[in-house]
């Protein structure tokens, strides 16, 4: 055990984001175990913790894990924190495991195999099933089928499910919103119709405000019937604005072609408002910089806000064997993207729900907070503005 150094200034929201940032492309060697998620839709192998109070998911489990130069170490005081060799870098809290995780529903249905709480959003995959999952149009990042083929969630939530869940995850542990996906379905809404009507269940319930994530529909008039259901925002994932990579990674998603996807978000803007529409855009598959930047910045422009994240390589998905992006490269998409949402008025925090409003498996938000950080009164983040 490496001696402890002497108890560090608390870092500035800079230094915090560029952390994150880093311990999201290396990894966070954990010597005791932490809350995790390890398969499924979205960001997996997600270890979940606060660093100096920030929310976030940091890879775990994954092989690379073991080279990382960051561990998180117990400290004689019963907290925790994040070191680099004996540098003392921030403070760590764990997110606790979920009281509702220990219910059932009356068909004996554990709590935690509908919904899980990724730290303060209920979060689900309402169709763990998907049309473009296991044949050649399956998405290389995912991992939606891997955690159905080990048991640890079901096939199909249904909206009263989700709705009992959503209602012991806000009173047992404080969940402020609910993030509801989907797989896609081979029907001409992808599904939007299904998890918009659990939306407006767990909304109904729960009074949480939701977010619902689906592929554009064929009949861009089902949006308009999702916004009427009450859901609060929406996720519709184009995962890369380079049409080389959407090509390779996301065969069946690509097939839209990505003016289709803008067409989906204009739709949606005019239903949900500006900045409650949001995009994945996944870095580390090969992108170009520049097409991916100046893609985000004409989301931005039309009020959908762009989520970046780093790849996180989900075990069992067609990615598995991959690392995810270095830090400088991620970084050096925050740094022109933050500024350029600032300029149009946009903000993780006006997101009513969802990944944007949560902001744990990426550091854009870190950064944003960083861009606003008074700690030390300067602005902390160089401007890259070019209109
Ligand atoms: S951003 Fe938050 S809600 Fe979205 S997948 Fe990550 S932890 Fe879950």
């Amino acid at each position: 055990m490496e001696p402890e150094s002497a108890p560090s200034v608390p870092p500035t929201a800079h230094e915090v984001a560029q952390l994150i940032t880093a311990l999201q492309s290396t990894g966070l060697r954990v010597e005791v175990p932490i809350g995790a998620r390890t398969g499924g839709a979205g960001p997996a192998d997600a270890g979940m913790l606060y660093i100096e109070g920030v929310q976030t998911t940091v890879p775990t489990s994954a092989v690379y894990v073991e080279n990382s130069p960051y561990a998180l170490r117990g400290e004689d005081d019963g907290g925790w924190a994040v070191y680099e060799g004996s540098q003392r870098l921030a403070s760590a809290t764990l997110a606790p495991r979920p009281a509702y995780y220990d219910l059932t529903t009356d068909e004996g249905i554990p709590y935690w195999q509908i919904a899980l709480l990724h730290l303060d959003s209920v979060a689900s995959t309402v169709l763990q099933t998907c049309a473009y999952w296991g044949n050649d149009d399956q998405c290389a990042f995912c991992g939606i089928g891997v955690t159905l083929a080990n048991g640890r969630t079901i096939a199909k939530k249904t909206p009263a499910m989700l709705a009992e869940v959503a209602v012991a995850a806000r009173d047992l542990d404080g969940a402020v919103d609910a993030t509801l996906t989907t797989g896609s379905t081979a029907t001409p809404d992808r599904g939007a119709l299904y998890v918009g009507r659990c939306g407006e269940a767990v909304k109904v319930a729960s009074g949480l405000p939701v977010q619902v994530q689906f592929e554009p529909p064929a009949d861009l008039d089902v949006i308009d019937r999702v916004a009427d259901m009450g859901v609060d925002s929406v996720g519709i994932h184009v995962e890369s604005f380079d049409p080389q990579v959407l090509a390779r990674v996301a065969p069946g998603k690509a097939r839209w072609g990505l003016d289709a996807y803008f067409t989906a978000w204009e739709r949606a803007v005019a239903a949900f408002g500006p900045g409650q529409v949001s995009t994945y855009v996944i870095l580390g598959m090969g992108e170009d910089e520049q097409v991916t930047v100046e893609g985000c910045k004409r989301a931005i422009d039309i009020g959908v806000y762009p989520f970046v994240v780093p790849l996180r390589p989900v075990p069992g998905s067609l990615m598995e064997d991959l690392l995810p992006p270095p830090k400088e490269a991620v970084e050096a998409v925050y740094r022109q993207i933050v500024p350029y949402l600032a300029l149009r008025g946009m903000s993780a925090s006006g997101v009513a729900a969802g990944c944007a409003r949560c902001q744990a498996c990426s550091g854009l938000g870190a950064f944003e907070m960083a861009e606003g950080d008074s700690r030390d009164g300067r602005r902390t983040l160089p401007l890259v503005i070019s209109a």
